[in-house]
């Protein structure tokens, strides 16, 4: 998806000479158009800044941008953007040796040794927007880095947000779009309606940040984003909140604005399993108000590693989860972190088996079935004994915690089933053909070769919605990904 794409910024006219220019920089938002650009964007803007923005996921670096730039800010909402982006900063540092570089999203303050070590003058993780435009207001153009003040590293301030600003950003029809199950494609434009979490997952990136409180972006620029999106060509929103149900009665409110207002336009939105039953009452409006598709984080459908990632959910609390969604006709995208130092070869076999025999073998999207448990500075999971024991020293350049697989062939098979995954996404396999190799694959490893899937009759398995962006956040990144770009 990476095209070269011409970055539009005003020119630095004589008027614009004495004001702060603003570079903002995203590499990997799943596909989406970055929010983490745009709401920033309207900040800046709005107290004078000149802003820019670049978005590497669909467009290459622009050195003129940079050379120009007196602040430049690096978004970092997730691993794979972090990856990406610290193989880019240093570059941009040689360019524009005076700018100051600032990190900030949910990856920022986790890694501000690697970053402040690659030439990041400040780091803001949280509610990022303020401390950035706090940060703008005490720099002058072209003064030179590292005589600032520095902005809170997390900062939960409640912020009255701005309508984001999306006009420096590349073509939604540029991004990653969403197929339906009849085969048409719609354009996906994305939003937020909260941030943070108000649970304690251990493997969650957000709880070392937001510890367990969600921010809520106000309904009314939520809804003036999704209209000025739908203006711009969107007919499938993406609402990104890591939980939609942190905040039930926000969220059905926006939706049921959103479809008075749209009522052609489709969204899709992530709710946690324990939501899914808990408020089941609410998923009729979803459903009536355009929902099409939830992205829920199973991870797991054994007991002992939902306990360790202390999901609050359990195997039975996901079956019924399914049956709820599907007697409503809204698709289910489960995710899953299928390798974990717990996995074990039979307990990977019966993560199939549950696949398969709940018909969801058209939901899962290939690469969940080879995500292996990363962990990052800060993650909760360290707290616990045992794992402190299993990892090896941080990595700097893997951003993790390394840890080996008491079973080599369990660690075997993940590599082998990710390779699966990388023929398969590049070959545009059909879902159920993809399932039928790795049945195959993860069989023969386990010492079980030509074992059949059980026969019997089960769930119909229905196509789903579908994304175009294959891969996912926590997800090692691919080579391509890592790529300099130029
Ligand atoms: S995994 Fe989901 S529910 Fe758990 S803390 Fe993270 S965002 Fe919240």
């Amino acid at each position: 998806m990476s095209v070269p794409i011409a970055l539009t910024r005003p020119p630095r006219t004589d008027a614009a000479a004495d004001r702060l220019r603003v570079l903002l920089v995203s590499a990997f938002d799943l596909g989406h158009q970055p929010f983490g650009l745009a709401s920033p964007a309207a900040w800046l803007s709005s107290q004078g800044a000149v802003v820019a923005c670049l978005d590497l996921a669909v467009q290459k670096l622009d050195e003129a941008a940079v050379r120009e730039a007196d602040l430049i800010g690096f978004y970092l909402p997730m691993h794979t953007a972090t990856r990406i982006l610290a193989g880019v900063v240093p570059r941009v540092r040689e360019l524009n040796p005076d700018a100051h570089l600032c990190a900030y999203g949910l990856y920022a303050p986790v890694n501000q040794e690697l970053l402040q070590g690659i030439g990041i003058d400040s780091i803001i993780g949280g509610e990022f927007e303020e401390p950035l435009a706090d940060l703008a207001r005490h720099l002058r153009p072209r003064q030179v880095n590292g005589q600032l003040i520095s902005p809170p590293q997390i900062s939960l301030g409640r912020q009255d947000f701005q309508v984001p600003d999306r006009s420096g950003l590349p073509a939604l029809s540029d991004y990653a779009f969403v197929t339906l199950p009849d085969g048409t494609r719609r354009v996906v434009g994305y939003t937020e309606a909260t941030r943070g979490c108000k649970h304690l997952c251990r493997h969650c990136p957000i709880v070392p940040v937001y510890g367990g409180q969600f921010r809520v972006v106000q309904r009314d620029i939520v809804l003036a984003d999704i209209r000025q999106q739908v203006a711009a060509g969107a007919q499938h929103i993406t609402f990104g909140d890591p939980d939609f149900f942190n905040g039930p009665a926000h969220a059905t409110a926006i939706v049921q604005a959103l479809h008075e207002e749209f009522p052609d336009v489709t969204y899709d939105v992530i709710i946690k399993v324990q939501h899914l039953v808990a408020h089941r009452d609410r998923l009729p409006i979803l459903r009536q108000t355009g929902c099409i598709l939830v992205t829920s984080a199973v991870e797991s459908v054994d007991e002992n590693i939902l306990e360790y990632f202390d999901k609050r959910h359990t195997r039975e609390d996901f079956a019924s989860a399914v049956t709820t969604l599907r007697d409503l006709g809204i698709g289910l995208n489960p995710t899953f972190v299928a390798f974990t130092p717990w996995t074990t070869m039979d307990g990977y076999l019966r993560f199939l088996t549950e696949i398969d025999e709940l018909g969801l073998v058209e939901n899962v999207t290939p690469i969940q079935f080879a995500i292996r448990l990363l962990i990052p500075e800060g993650s909760k999971l360290l707290d616990l004994p045992d794992v402190r024991d299993l990892v090896e020293p941080f990595d700097p350049v893997s951003l993790v915690y390394p840890w080996t697989h008491p079973d080599p062939a369990v660690d075997a098979l993940q590599r082998d089933v990710l390779a699966l995954t990388a023929e398969a996404v590049g070959e545009g396999r059909p879902r159920a053909v993809f399932f039928d190799q790795l049945w195959a694959l993860a069989n023969a490893a386990a010492g079980q070769p030509g074992r059949s899937r059980a026969a019997g009759v089960r769930p119909i398995s229905l196509p789903v919605p579908q994304f175009s962006e294959p891969w996912y956040c926590c997800a090692e990144p691919t080579e391509t990904q890592l790529a300099p770009p130029v």
